[in-house]
């Protein structure tokens, strides 16, 4: 009998079990662990030795240095008291999902370097796709980050609208620009930046007091632009801003950007997937005139990091921006689609199994009941914040982001600044809980995002009054 991946069979057999029972026992006891990792910087890197074992070693010393040195570094994203950054989940179909393709160990660049991950990729993308309500010119393609599909979309519309740089670079264009607002991830600067647009390349339009796109300061800023030398690319619409979840109104954006024949990008990397609930559907009103959208399973989708999707409308610019076939990559097939062509990287993961487990697994259905559980829990967070008199809740709280602060009258600017970064870090220092903060015109504020498949009412309620009993803890 071969061995395994090099192991022998029974070896690998007995391993397997142990390691999958250690999974089952790690996220059935989750809730028994700090959330956020107890350790000092270096602590890990010190108890892990110079150099790699001269002679194998064997399972059982590995999971014990898992347990014993690297689990204790661990901050827990599977906590259902995770509510920093955005909540994810691991989920169990999605765990083993990633198990089949790390197993299968298949590199889709081409067609036939994989038929199946290329086809179940396609297949999967058109069903989250018809999940979200979007039309079906939308073609979808699995990237590690919505970092990475964003800079891909911006490629695209430089490709498309600044046809002048193809043969000698940017030296010879004239500049592009991209516009977005100050609510804008900072990969949408990343992008503009590593696409050597410089940072005069970027524009930060003006926002109304909800930090949405003003789409009227949007056409004279494109305008005017133009009118001086400028090639306007591309606009970058948010839907649900990652400090505050601000909505840009996209639809009021793509009149301006279809007027003007620019590329409309939404970044809907954590809110996307709320488009499947039928009363969210003013959030996302015109979206589905983008050019490019981007909306990451891995966020809230309980899907295993990574796992972001691009949508576009046009894959020919896409292929534009990216297709470029060495010899030994030519196939001969036709009519198929290579993943290699849509993106910087050549090699791609499986990444669609998982995604495809889960949607079967869960159902649109039950995907729909985990994500309308989570607003639910924050509409039921917001009101409890809005009945206490020295609390404060930003507004609006549209899908499952709650941003809040304490506002005592005798404390403002810096001191209630001070004293908010105090609470949370009295509540992220006990364990129980990790919450993170964000700054909103200079001044700071507690960010609770619900997102996690095992975060119940309980979770929330008691991380709540941990946040208000660390007042009085702070105080003394
Ligand atoms: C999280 C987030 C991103 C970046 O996601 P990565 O997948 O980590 O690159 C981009 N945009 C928004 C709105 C986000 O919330």
């Amino acid at each position: 009998m071969p061995a395994p991946g090099g192991m022998p069979p029974g070896e690998f057999r007995e391993s397997g079990h142990r390691f999958v029972d250690w999974v089952a026992d790690y996220l059935s006891g989750i809730d028994e662990y700090p959330v956020l990792a107890r350790v000092q910087p270096g602590e890990v890197r010190d108890a892990l030795g110079d150099e790699a074992p001269q002679s194998g070693e064997t399972m059982e010393a590995l999971l014990r240095d898992f347990e014993g040195v690297v689990l204790p570094g661990v901050t827990h994203w599977n906590h259902p008291a995770f509510f920093a950054y955005f909540a994810i989940s691991g989920s169990g179909p999605g765990i083993l999902g990633e198990l089949l393709a790390a197993a299968l160990n298949v590199n889709a660049m081409v067609w036939k370097s994989s038929p199946a991950a290329t086809e179940l990729e396609e297949v999967t993308l058109d069903w989250l796709r018809g999940f979200l309500g979007l039309p079906p010119e939308f073609i979808g393609t699995i990237n590690d980050t919505a970092s990475t599909s964003t800079f891909s979309a911006l490629a695209a519309a430089r490709e498309k609208l600044l046809p002048e740089a193809r043969e000698r670079g940017l030296a010879g264009a004239p500049p592009g620009r991209v516009y977005t607002t100050a609510e804008a991830h900072s990969s949408v600067l990343k992008a503009v930046h590593a696409l050597g647009l410089g940072r005069e390349g970027a524009r930060v339009v003006p926002t109304g007091p909800r930090r949405g796109m003003d789409p009227a300061a949007l056409a004279d800023a494109i305008d005017h632009d133009a009118a001086s030398g400028y090639r306007p690319l591309a606009v970058v619409a948010t839907i649900g801003s990652t400090s505050i979840n601000a909505v840009d109104p996209v639809a009021r954006i793509a009149e301006v950007t279809a007027e003007r024949g620019i590329w409309l990008h939404v970044d809907a990397a954590y809110a996307g997937v709320a488009a499947a609930l039928p009363n969210m559907a003013s959030h996302f009103a015109g979206w589905e005139r983008a050019d490019s959208i981007v909306i990451n399973p891995h966020k809230w989708l309980f899907t295993p990091v990574d796992c972001s999707v691009l949508y576009v409308r046009d894959p020919a610019a896409l292929r534009a921006a990216f297709s470029l076939t060495p010899a030994y990559l030519e196939t001969a097939e036709q009519g198929v689609t290579h993943l290699m062509d849509h993106g910087l990287a050549l090699g791609r993961r499986f990444r669609a199994l998982k995604l495809w487990f889960v949607m079967r697994y869960f159902g649109q259905q039950g995907l729909r009941a985990h994500l309308a559980r989570h607003v639910a829990l924050a509409r039921r967070l917001a009101e409890k914040i809005d009945a206490e008199p020295e609390w404060e809740r930003w507004r609006p709280t549209p899908f499952s982001l709650v941003v809040m602060r304490h506002a005592p009258a005798d404390a403002d600017g810096e001191r209630r600044d001070a004293l908010n970064l105090a609470l949370i870090d009295h509540v992220n220092r006990s364990g129980a809980a990790f919450l993170a903060q964000t700054v909103i015109d200079g001044e700071t504020w507690v960010r609770f995002a619900i997102g996690n498949i095992h975060t119940r009412a309980e979770h929330v309620d008691t991380t709540w009054k941990a946040l208000r009993d660390a007042v009085g803890a702070v105080a003394d």
